[in-house]
């Protein structure tokens, strides 16, 4: 679904992501794991298209985007604040992305009602966003960036502003979700257990550097450098 070849992004003198290589399969549920300032958000967003690699070549679905805009990658993003619209129901937040497309309001109210029941939300069409808790929100944004069903949804510490409990419930419906849809996964955290537990592969960034590509066992097992051993809490 998703490759990268030789990607690099500088800022200035500050070289944010460093020759980043990565296939991610069709399907897979994928983590980009890394501290603060490593470089996983850059990363999302090149691949989304929200920046411009300074060098290298960006490959969804066998296509090179490297420079198409986000529009026209088949990808949809979300953000770990919603961004939900607060002036619109949940079901016209929903059904956003086929409004803009122009498909007609049965159609619309009939997938967006979908959508909302594979996020266990069948019956909360009508509130609007404010009228909904934290978890909530950020399954009405799940249902409204796979309305259209995407070749590929970003995730950027999509259960950062969640409290403990409510994030573990997140994380497997998060890991539900993704089954019930086969939707390829990118999810950006720095939280090691989240990536461990949720990924079929995942990789480890180091400021800016890709260290580690594998599954979580592999990882887990057989750190590739004193880096990750100590970030993923193991010592080898
Ligand atoms: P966090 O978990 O804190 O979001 P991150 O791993 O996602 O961190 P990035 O946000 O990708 O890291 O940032 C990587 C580096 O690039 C940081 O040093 C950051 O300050 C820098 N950076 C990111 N975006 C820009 C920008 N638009 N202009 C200048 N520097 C930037």
């Amino acid at each position: 679904a998703v490759r990268l070849t030789a990607v690099t992004k500088e800022f200035g003198a500050l070289r944010a992501v460093d020759g980043a290589e990565l296939t991610i399969g069709e399907g897979e549920f994928f983590s980009l794991l890394g501290p603060s300032g490593s470089g996983k958000t850059t990363l999302l967003r090149l691949i989304a298209g929200f920046e411009r690699p300074t060098s290298g070549r960006i490959e969804l679905a066998g296509r090179e985007v490297t420079a198409l805009p986000p529009s026209r990658r088949d990808v949809h993003t979300v953000f770990q604040d919603y961004a939900l619209f607060p002036h619109m129901t949940v079901e016209q937040n929903v059904a956003y992305a086929l409004t803009v497309a122009g498909v007609r309001k049965p159609e619309r109210l009939a997938r967006a009602r979908a959508a909302l029941r594979t996020v266990r939300l069948d019956d909360h069409g009508p509130r609007r966003p404010d009228q909904l808790s934290g978890g909530q929100r950020q399954r009405v944004a799940l249902a409204r960036a796979l309305i259209d069903d995407p070749g590929l949804l970003l995730l950027d510490e999509p259960l950062g502003a969640l409290d403990l409990q409510l994030r573990q419930e997140m994380q497997r419906e998060l890991q539900r979700i993704q089954r019930a849809t086969g939707v390829t996964f990118l999810l950006v955290t720095h939280d090691q257990e989240e990536a461990l537990t949720l990924s079929d592969r995942l990789a480890v960034l180091d400021r800016g550097r890709i260290v580690q590509t594998g599954s979580p066992l592999e990882i887990y097992d057989r750190p590739a450098t004193a880096f990750v051993a100590g970030f993923i809490g193991t010592t080898n």
